[in-house]
């Protein structure tokens, strides 16, 4: 997953809930986080605020940020985007103007670009005052210190793992959302992925540990949770227990003013039943999953280092939505990967159709520098967009039926966020519901207002491409009730 995934609504959301913490004084120094790239990102990002927050630094308001009235500038960098070398180096560029007219302002490069090209951010960029690894989070203070002393770019950036990025302070973007990570680094050798390289193999944090997160987490006000790994069911293997992922599932089902349970990602093919059966009977575990698919051919399922079939794929599909038929099931899908013919192509509608996923992140395959695939013959560029087209055509088609049969059905929403008035003076708020759709609720006259964090259960009454509306004024008979 990527920003570009997170919608509009969503960012206003996320700003508006965050906008919600005190920014205080300017301490130590005000920072302010640019994050690129997945969730994984945001939630180290987290972590990266809290250590600053935990030395003395003070958070920028959004005037300060707009102003750019901040001494720390952190870049968060993400390594599985096309170019995302250049655009890392593009971006520090940008915050060095800043700092032409600040030249105070220290710039901080962590993240996963960091990881990579460790050598030569420093080389390249002499201005930047610190870079740090994604396990050195807690060296960022110290890094900042002694670049104010030495006046010379510092670099910290370990292969191994000293804490767990989890279990550093936190200060979290969302009061009513919190992300958790269950592991860090992946196992598997899927060759266009860069991942393995940035984060490692797989490390599992002990459920106790992550147990005691979340609870700590609803005692200050989390309603909804997200459990994150890059490949969250081979959770607990490390430990020794394989059924540790839908334990912990369970698990969540006991913590008391938990509504709301998410995950991602998963791996299909260590998506086992004991998974299904956690999800279906325990009624906080929120029935949304992303089932990565990249591609519908198993020649290419091979060649990608993927290691089920599209037969298993499907078959796995069918006893999720077997179990729970409501399941809004969203997926990622490659097209082009080196090697990839229009059979295979056709492999891939083909899985497509029967799969009807609720929505799909579609790419273009780009080499990433490192990985295995990016040394393979690549296809002409002009055949990938065709395909892609297509593609896209087929999804967008099957994303809109799914979107209109929700018209008419009552849904239950917890708010992230307010929209502002419409012209007709309509309060509208924004937020999920159970199975992770974004909608957009017009509060009916005389109706009270919700707060973020209420949950509200309200008539669909309109179907967009990326959001429902629930709109009062061609609704008659809505329903509209709220829970605090
Ligand atoms: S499962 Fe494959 S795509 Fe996902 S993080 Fe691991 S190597 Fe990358």
């Amino acid at each position: 997953m990527n920003e570009d995934m997170m919608t509009e609504a969503e960012r206003a959301s996320i700003e508006a809930d965050g906008a919600e913490i005190a920014a205080g004084e300017r301490g130590k120094g005000v920072f302010h986080i640019h994050t690129l790239g997945c969730q994984m990102n945001v939630h180290d990002s987290e972590r990266i605020a809290g250590v600053l927050e935990a030395n003395g630094y003070v958070p920028a308001t959004q005037e300060q940020i707009d102003s750019h009235d901040f001494d720390v500038i952190v870049l968060n960098t993400c390594a599985v985007r096309e170019n995302a070398a250049e655009r890392m180096y593009g971006t520090i560029g940008l915050f060095n103007r800043i700092k032409m007219q600040r030249p105070n302002l220290q710039i901080a490069v962590g993240g996963c670009m960091a990881q990579l090209d460790r050598e030569t951010i420093a080389k390249r960029k002499p201005w930047v005052a610190a870079v740090f690894g994604t396990k050195n989070i807690e060296d960022l203070p110290r890094l900042l210190e002694q670049n104010r002393i030495t006046d010379k770019p510092q670099v910290r950036v370990s292969d191994k793992l000293e804490e767990f990025p989890s279990d550093l302070p936190a200060a979290r973007a969302s009061r009513v959302s919190s992300w958790v990570a269950i592991s860090v680094g992946c196992n598997n050798t899927c060759t266009f992925c860069i991942v393995p390289t940035t984060r490692g193999k797989e490390k599992d944090r002990r459920p106790g540990d992550v147990l005691a997160e979340i609870r700590r987490c609803v005692a200050n006000g989390a309603k909804e949770v997200t459990l994150l790994g890059q490949n969250v069911n081979s959770y607990g293997y490390g430990i020794g227990d394989r059924y540790a992922f839908s334990k912990l599932l369970r698990a969540c089902g006991d913590i008391e003013g938990l509504e709301r349970v998410r995950f991602t990602s998963p791996h299909p093919a260590a998506f086992t039943d004991d998974v299904i059966a956690a999800m279906a009977e325990t009624p906080n575990v929120m029935h949304q999953l992303h089932f990565p698919l990249q591609s519908g051919s198993d020649r290419i399922l091979r060649a990608m280092r993927r290691s089920y079939r599209s037969a298993k794929f499907l078959d796995i599909l069918g006893r999720i939505r077997a179990a729970m038929p409501d399941a809004q099931i969203s997926t990622d899908i490659i097209v082009g990967f080196p090697g990839e013919t229009e059979e295979d192509f056709q492999a891939t509608l083909d899985v497509v159709r029967k799969a009807r996923f609720s929505t799909a992140f579609m790419f273009i395959y780009s080499p990433r520098p490192g990985t295995p695939a990016a040394s393979m013959p690549q296809i002409p560029r002009d055949v990938v967009q065709e395909r892609f087209d297509r593609l896209v055509a087929l999804q967008e088609e099957i994303t809109q039926e799914n979107m209109e049969s929700f018209v008419g059905r009552d849904v239950e929403v917890m708010i992230t966020g307010k929209l502002g008035k419409k012209d007709n003076d309509t309060h509208r708020v924004t937020g999920r519901e159970r199975t992770g759709v974004l909608v957009h609720i017009g509060v009916p006259e005389g109706q009270p207002v919700p707060e973020i964090g209420d949950f509200v259960t309200v008539t669909v009454t309109h179907a967009g491409r990326h959001n429902l509306l629930a709109d009062p004024d061609s609704a008659a008979g809505q329903t509209y009730s709220v829970r605090h």
